[in-house]
């Protein structure tokens, strides 16, 4: 009998950091740190609101684009935010994630040969989508301990086959934000070549110490070429129900719809019945600031004696900690026996960099219990 020989799509891809860490704590009982998302419950009104939904008989498919309500009340919160209109019939889509919605974006406009530029560290989904599609990923390299971006490098990496930009604020995994200044930067570039732009702005209810959300929704030329895409899972501690939105000017959406059509259809019923309820009080996600810069706060202060460097992360539910005082191992090396001996499990952050380049820096996700983050900080404060 032949054997299928495939050829693989993705021949340079490995599995996720992501898997790769969670499996690792798991296997050695260790606190993980690693995977970003919340070791605490969502609010229990919107899990009677999800049973309610389900119950009262909302348990078939859902609109392609997504429940109507609830794209209205994407639309009321993106006016109240960032005094932007985006028409609910026509630029607002529904997504399983904002993975999905990343995903969707890209095959929907890089054609062969297209180069995308990302800031790396970059998100690791954003690089397989661009080469599925035959584009190529164009990293503009983020130098710890800042990671701010640097436009004249990202101006000498555009030429005539440059179709986009991807940009991540609140950045994962540095905590760094874009100022108004980059965004300005940013849109003027993106005018001056044509660009297309992906804003992953999943964090954008998580930033610190009073500073604003940058949504390139508040930037009148840059709106017009922009896809942002968004995560109900970060925003309301429901990572597992893989639920998130992208928002576009209508001749942006239709191409993305006419992708989402064929490739998901439309997402899951009952919880958009329920997002659309609790989305009408922006308490919601307002006070989602405060509560995960307590917990910054709350482990900065545990760790105060410890012999990690530390730039405190300005959003995000992520803290970087360097360790270049403690050891000369690799990161990825540190952070496996980190894992096994210590119990405790983080991310080496030199996965998401251009050639693995190692800033000797490991991601830890602060969105825990304080008991979590109190054993974490015991063993981090013996190291
Ligand atoms: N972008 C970034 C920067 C992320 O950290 C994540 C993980 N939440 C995503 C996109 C994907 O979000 P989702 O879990 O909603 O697919
Ligand atoms: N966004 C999460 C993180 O950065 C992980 C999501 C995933 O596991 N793919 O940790």
């Amino acid at each position: 009998m032949k054997s299928i020989h495939l050829e693989s799509k993705l021949p340079n891809v490995s599995t996720t950091i992501f898997t790769v860490m969670s499996k690792m704590a798991a296997a050695h009982n260790a606190i993980n740190l690693s995977q970003g998302f919340p070791n605490f419950e969502s609010d229990p009104v919107l899990v009677e609101l999800v049973s309610k939904a389900m119950r009262d008989g909302h348990n078939q498919y859902a609109p392609m684009q997504g429940d109507l309500a609830l794209r209205e009340a994407i639309a009321a919160k993106i006016v109240s935010l960032y005094g932007r209109s985006y028409n609910p019939a026509s630029e607002i889509t529904v997504t399983a994630g904002a993975t999905q919605a990343i995903f969707t974006a890209i095959a929907a406009t890089i054609h062969p040969k297209d180069e995308v530029i990302i800031f790396a560290p970059a998100y690791d989904c954003y690089e397989p989508a661009i080469e599925l599609f035959g584009g190529v990923a164009i990293p503009v390299q983020l130098k710890a301990p800042l990671y701010k971006p640097d436009w004249e490098e990202v101006e000498a990496k555009i030429n005539v086959r440059t179709k986009m930009i991807i940009i991540n604020s609140p950045h994962n995994p540095s905590g760094m934000l874009f100022t108004k200044e980059d965004m300005l930067q940013l849109q003027s570039l993106a005018e001056q070549h044509n660009l297309l732009v992906i804003s992953d702005e999943v964090y954008e209810h998580i930033i610190f110490d009073g500073a604003k959300h940058q949504s390139a929704a508040l930037f009148d030329s840059l709106s017009t070429r922009t896809y942002i895409t968004a995560s109900f899972g970060k925003t309301f501690h429901n990572t597992g129900w893989k639920m998130g939105y992208c928002v576009a000017p209508s001749a942006l959406m239709k191409e993305f719809q006419n992708v989402h059509q064929y490739n998901v259809f439309s997402v899951n019923n009952p919880i958009q019945k329920a997002f659309a309820q609790y989305l009408k009080n922006p308490d919601n996600y307002l006070n989602l600031g405060s509560l995960y810069q307590e917990k910054r706060n709350l482990f900065l202060d545990l760790l105060k004696d410890s012999r990690f460097k530390i730039v405190p992360s300005h959003g995000t539910y992520f803290q970087l900690l360097d360790f270049s005082k403690i050891s000369e191992e690799k990161d990825t090396a540190f952070a496996e026996r980190l894992t096994k001996e210590l119990g405790i499990a983080t991310i080496p952050t030199s996965v998401f960099n251009e050639n693995q380049e190692d800033f000797k820096q490991i991601r830890v996700c602060f969105a825990k219990t304080t008991e979590t983050l109190e054993a974490a900080a015991a063993i981090l404060n013996k190291i």
